[in-house]
């Protein structure tokens, strides 16, 4: 494989670039040097990171992998990859919408009605409508097929009601990829539909749900007899099941996208640069150079395996079980980074956001809790092992 740039790519580099350096200290701007604008945008840095969204999408940095005709910048994925590693190397934080930009709306391309395309894309990119996902219930998550949520269709609507669970970002959310029954009587895979729901509609009620980190990011939502347009099914009356498979694939790359795990395991060996300890810095101490060692060696193997995928994508293909891949070794590194800056800072990594002597503003400590999500966030650990054993080993189901 030849790993060289063409004058094409590199020239992509420099307007990329240039664009940061005119664009990234102006943002930054808006956080003291203590707050953690990467983590996901608690409620406090919504604001700005929203403003800076628009930031990237006026300069036509938003969706860059989305096709030209659907408002994206149609990126090769050469240039996708420079992206990241300018990103990386920029410390440039994410915009928002990641719901809608890499779950909604590659299911609205694939599954989508011209009309819908036009209806729901643009709003996604420019961030005008941010998206949520209602696909867990009290009794459906890794068996998300059990879901009971329900619609049923009278005239011109379908008629809503059931719970969601564990919503992120319902409470600012203009719309939400909902599964919902449509067909009881059917095999349980056959009788989901999907909807796109608007979140002020009448009948609906968001209650927040407070996390280990402390910040209330997801929600219950209840339904109960939400009118939602018949205009807004996606895919197939009872194929809701191919949308929802879209959805999870894209989900489990998008985790697996790297470029923050890469921010915050350069900002731990920085950590270990100045974090004095025994008259010297952390970094000198030899038992933890090994585990930032790993740490490192972990997220460079993480990254060139994110390179293997380009050859699926390369043939069109959507993504496919070796996002579960992805998505294990990405967990896994995330909590062995974690791990590495509570073992620098030892006791004081339990300093939390505003505790006087805080590494970081309490960055660290946030991070070992927040570290926990991803081996439950877009399908358990133990169901992404399922999946790699049954469908990329070929083992026997369990
Ligand atoms: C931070 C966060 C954000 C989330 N955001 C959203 C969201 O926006 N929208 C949304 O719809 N959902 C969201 N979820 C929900 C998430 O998808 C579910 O929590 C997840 O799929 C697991 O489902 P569950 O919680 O019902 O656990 P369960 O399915 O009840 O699992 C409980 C335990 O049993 C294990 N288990 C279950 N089945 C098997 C099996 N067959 N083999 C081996 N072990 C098994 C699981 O691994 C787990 O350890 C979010 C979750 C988190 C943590």
């Amino acid at each position: 494989m030849d790993f060289a740039y063409s004058e094409r790519e590199e020239g992509f580099r420099r307007e990329l670039r240039g664009w940061l350096a005119r664009n990234l200290p102006e943002h930054r701007k808006q956080f003291p040097p203590s707050d953690d604008e990467l983590t996901f945008h608690p409620d406090k840095s919504f604001d700005a990171s929203l403003a800076w969204h628009k930031r990237l999408h006026a300069g036509g940095w938003v969706g860059i992998h989305w096709p030209k005709e659907f408002g994206g910048r149609g990126a090769s994925l050469l240039e996708q990859m420079i992206f990241a590693e300018e990103m990386i190397g920029a410390g440039g934080p994410p915009g928002v919408n990641m719901i809608g930009l890499t779950m909604v709306g590659p299911a609205v391309i694939r599954h989508g009605t011209e009309e819908q395309k036009a209806r729901w894309l643009p709003p996604i990119l420019s961030a005008d409508e941010i998206w949520c996902q209602g696909f867990s219930e009290p009794g459906a998550g890794s068996d998300l097929a059990n879901l009971s949520t329900h619609a049923v269709l009278e005239g011109n609507h379908f008629v809503v009601s059931g719970q969601k669970v564990w919503t992120s970002n319902a409470h600012r959310s203009h719309s939400c990829i909902l599964l919902v029954r449509t067909d009881p009587q059917a095999p349980k895979h056959k009788g989901i539909s999907c909807l796109l729901v608007d979140m002020k509609s009448p009948g609906m009620t968001v209650r927040p749900l407070v996390q280990i980190t402390g910040d209330a990011e997801f929600n219950e939502v209840f339904f109960d007899q939400v009118r939602v347009p018949k205009a807004n099914l996606l895919g197939a009356l009872n194929g809701g099941w191919d949308v929802a498979i879209t959805v999870l694939m894209h989900e489990r790359m998008a985790i697996g996208n790297t470029v923050i795990l890469h921010q915050y395991i350069n900002r731990v060996l920085e950590l270990a640069r100045r974090w004095p300890r025994d008259g010297g810095v952390a970094s000198a101490d030899p038992v933890l150079r090994q585990a930032l060692a790993q740490v490192y060696i972990e997220g460079r193997a993480l990254r060139l395996t994110g390179l293997r995928y380009i050859t699926r994508q390369l043939r069109g293909e959507a993504p496919g079980p070796e996002g579960s891949v992805l998505k294990l070794a990405f967990t896994d590194t995330y909590k062995k980074m974690a791990e590495a800056a509570t073992q620098i800072l030892g006791p004081a990594h339990q300093l939390w956001r505003g505790a006087p002597g805080a590494a970081d503003g309490g960055r660290w400590a946030f991070q070992a809790l927040f570290a926990l999500r991803f081996g439950i966030a877009g399908g358990t650990t133990e169901i992404q092992k399922n999946i790699v054993g049954e469908r990329i080993l070929g083992l026997p189901k369990g």
